[in-house]
């Protein structure tokens, strides 16, 4: 595989290089492809293009009277961002940090079925989804070289997606990404001071003032975040405190699937089936400077970005975002839309 990744001295971001990508219409995507026609023959996702995809990594068949075959499917990506087989030996070019292109990029095909809105999945299916990302990213994080465990979904054009079946993919990278860097940093601080998590605090005081809470159940809690970067986004947090997805117990697994296939309706419901951008956040994984520290200033949750408005330069350029649309009216008008 060719590329790099190198560290900007400046602002101590590592980026990965992907000179194969340089080609390719659609940024972050599983498959490297352009867009692809809409008939399932010839999706890749689709039951009967196995041959198609990379060697499987697991599978599930829990439906076995509904599909045939599998329920669920994993696999590296084609076109990875990273590779497992690289070798993880940092360099150097002068004053500049390089390291190879060593990770893993898992491909997560949620459902057998071409197309369709998530929500009209069964809740089984959904819990099977949080299954595979809570198996897949403990597997990856018992890998040492790893530092952190990325699930994130792109679903359509304007969010990167590039086919309409419904996936998702996991990413695991031997840095920490700045856009997660900078949030521990600030969590470790807040722990620090405080003694307390600060997405513990932050339940307690979005359930007391309930203007932004879009729904709750017994464990979990789905809320418009007092200063979201986008119109109508949405978090979806545990109310145990937890530091990986993959500490999640089985038994949590139903509450949270009825919480995301119900904020997934509201939105498709209130915003006409939007493009979206999913983000699991997770801790650190074998970061020394973080997991040493035996405080858990860490609390894994969901982070859902419609894509309704186009970003402006000036918006991603500044490194902060403007949002025209306040947390309290978003969250008021997907209770509605229940
Ligand atoms: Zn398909
Ligand atoms: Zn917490």
């Amino acid at each position: 595989m060719q590329g790099t990744i190198r560290r900007d001295p400046v602002s101590h971001r590592w980026i990965i290089f992907t000179p194969e990508k340089a080609q390719v219409i659609i940024r972050d995507s599983a498959e490297a492809e352009p867009l692809l026609p809409e008939t399932p023959g010839s999706c890749p996702f689709c039951p009967g293009s196995e041959h198609a995809t990379e060697k499987e990594i697991m599978r599930y068949n829990s439906f076995p009277h509904l599909n045939k075959g599998w329920s669920l499917r994993v696999f590296p990506a084609r076109n990875p961002l990273l590779r497992i087989e690289e070798d993880p030996k940092p360099g150097g070019h002068g004053m500049y940090d390089t390291m190879q292109r060593l990770g893993a990029h898992e491909v997560v095909v949620e459902t057998p079925r071409h197309g369709g809105s998530f929500d009209e999945m069964a809740s089984e299916e959904i819990r099977d989804i949080l299954r595979a990302w809570r198996d897949r990213s403990a597997d990856l994080q018992g890998d040492r070289r790893f530092k952190y465990i990325m699930i994130f979904k792109n679903r359509g054009k304007e969010a990167g997606g590039t086919v309409n079946h419904h996936y998702s993919e996991l990413v695991a990278f031997p840095f920490l990404p700045s856009f997660v860097e900078a949030r521990f940093h600030h969590a470790a601080e807040y722990f620090s001071f405080r003694r307390r998590c600060v997405f513990c605090d932050i339940l307690a005081q979005e359930l007391e003032e309930k203007s932004r809470i879009v729904e709750e159940n017994e464990e979990f809690v789905a809320f418009c975040p007092y200063a979201g970067r986008f119109p109508f986004e949405v978090w979806i947090v545990p109310k145990r405190h937890m530091l990986y997805f993959s500490e999640t117990p089985h038994e949590l697994l139903p509450s949270l699937s009825r919480i995301y296939r119900s904020v997934m309706s509201r939105i498709r419901i209130a915003l006409g089936a939007p493009a979206y951008n999913l983000m699991v956040y997770n801790g650190p994984s074998n970061y020394d400077d973080f997991t040493k520290n035996p405080l858990q200033f860490f609390h894994w949750h969901i982070e859902i970005a419609p894509r309704i408005f186009g970003m402006s330069a000036i918006a991603l350029g500044g490194g902060g975002y403007l949002n025209p649309t306040l947390p309290e009216e978003a969250a008021a008008f997907l209770r509605k839309a229940g």
